[in-house]
């Protein structure tokens, strides 16, 4: 098997590496950029603080700071108008996934036109677009090196996963200091959001060498940083292998692929509006144990790989281990059911079949070590709510 991977031409990584952003845009041969920004980021100051830095080097930046969290199809048309009628040649994402993806998105449509209903899978977009600039501040998605981009279609409630080598970034600058700001709660969904992309590309059916390498180095990070990263304020260190973790996972399964746990996850995401890493946690344990039978070695791997048994421990031992410390991190980090969150048992039932299609319509379902038949699926959705 000859694996295809895509990675991009510069990373920047470690605390205080955002000062390296105009050696950056130099090296890529851009000099006007345009910044797509998290709210946030402009009430906390990075903004001015990004904007400054570029201009002590004679770069003029604008700015759109709108994005919405899960980005739709309409949150970003005013931001394209807006990076055509600027005249950019370039695009810096600075957020979290949802910035970082409405960036690659606005790319796109800037430079090729058309809606993004016309990207979604099973087309692969591999047209180069504005070179964009990946700024994470979040420790979770790993868009930042993932050639993907996850947008909402306002119009049929799907969220649609478009996918190929040219919404690859050219460059990210992960630097953990940016995600010190961030709440417990965005912590706790990001961090799984990242464990899960680590676990589902080491167990795809399209794993292959070099991406298991970054899910086992993601793994090793993750799994013993992520409850410290979140509930002690002042711990640099787990914060710090947290942001690392979250880019070496995004990187293993950009270059595998996810499964069943995110083909399942983005329909409880578009219709509930659940935020997409805790879409993730509500499903991860009980998703696990369903594939256990299909990749009995590499789960019990797994377990191992994140410290959880002994280098002895059977299989067994290691499924078990791995079911208690996946339930273990939703109590700790305060994951609520899908009825502590809000969503109506009504609604979600008549939802079932619909989402059953979505999840399987993303293709991200067919690369599970144990691929479901709609009906199962379906069962699994309704076993799933209790
Ligand atoms: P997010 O970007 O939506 O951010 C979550 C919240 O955290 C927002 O309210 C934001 O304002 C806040 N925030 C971000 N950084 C902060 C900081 N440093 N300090 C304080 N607050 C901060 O969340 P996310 O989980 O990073 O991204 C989710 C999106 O990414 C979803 O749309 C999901 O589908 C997508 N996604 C994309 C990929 C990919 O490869 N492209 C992979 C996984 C998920």
């Amino acid at each position: 098997m000859i694996a295809d991977i895509q990675l991009p031409a510069s990373l920047k990584i470690g605390g205080g590496a955002l000062s390296d952003l105009a050696n950056i845009l130099t090296t890529l041969g851009v000099k006007r950029p345009f910044l797509i920004a998290d709210p946030i980021m402009k009430q906390l100051g990075t903004v001015a603080r990004v904007t400054s830095l570029l201009r002590s080097e004679g770069i003029d930046a604008e700015a759109f700071c709108d994005v919405m969290p899960e980005p739709d199809d309409r949150s970003i048309a005013g931001a394209v108008a807006q990076v055509k009628a600027n005249g950019a040649d370039s695009i810096i994402a600075l957020g979290g996934g949802s910035a970082i993806d409405s960036a690659k998105a606005i790319a796109l449509l800037v430079s090729h036109g058309k809606s993004m209903r016309d990207y979604k899978v099973p087309y692969v977009v591999n047209q180069q677009s504005l070179p964009v600039i990946a700024v994470p501040t979040t420790a979770g998605t790993g868009s930042e090196c993932t050639r993907v981009t996850v947008i909402s279609d306002s119009e049929s409630q799907e969220k649609m996963l478009c996918m190929g080598p040219g919404l690859m970034p050219k460059a990210a600058i992960i630097d953990y200091e940016l995600t010190l700001t961030v709440p417990f709660r965005v912590a706790a969904d990001t961090g799984i959001d990242a464990l899960t992309h680590a676990i589902e590309a080491w167990v795809s059916t399209k794993a292959n060498p070099f991406s298991d390498q970054q899910a086992i180095a993601a793994m090793r990070l993750i799994a013993p940083n992520l409850i410290s990263a979140c509930k002690v304020e002042g711990d640099k260190k787990a914060k710090e292998s947290m942001m690392l973790g979250a880019t070496l996972a995004g990187m293993a399964f950009s270059n595998a692929s996810v499964a069943l746990v995110h083909g399942m996850s983005r329909p409880l995401g578009v219709h509930f509006h659940v935020p997409h890493g805790m879409s993730n946690a509500m499903l991860l344990p009980a998703i696990t144990k369903y594939s256990l039978p299909g990749a009995e070695q590499r789960y019990a791997e797994c377990a191992k790989i994140m410290g959880l048994v002994s280098e002895d421990a059977d299989n067994t031992q290691c499924h078990s281990a791995l079911i208690v410390f996946l339930n273990k991190l939703n109590s700790e980090l305060d994951v609520p059911s899908m009825s502590q969150f809000g969503i109506d048992r009504f609604k979600y039932d008549a939802l079932i079949d619909l989402m059953a299609d979505q999840a399987l319509a993303s293709g991200s379902p067919a690369n599970n070590p144990r691929v479901p038949e709609k009906q199962e699926m379906v069962d699994l959705y309704r076993q799933l709510f209790s």
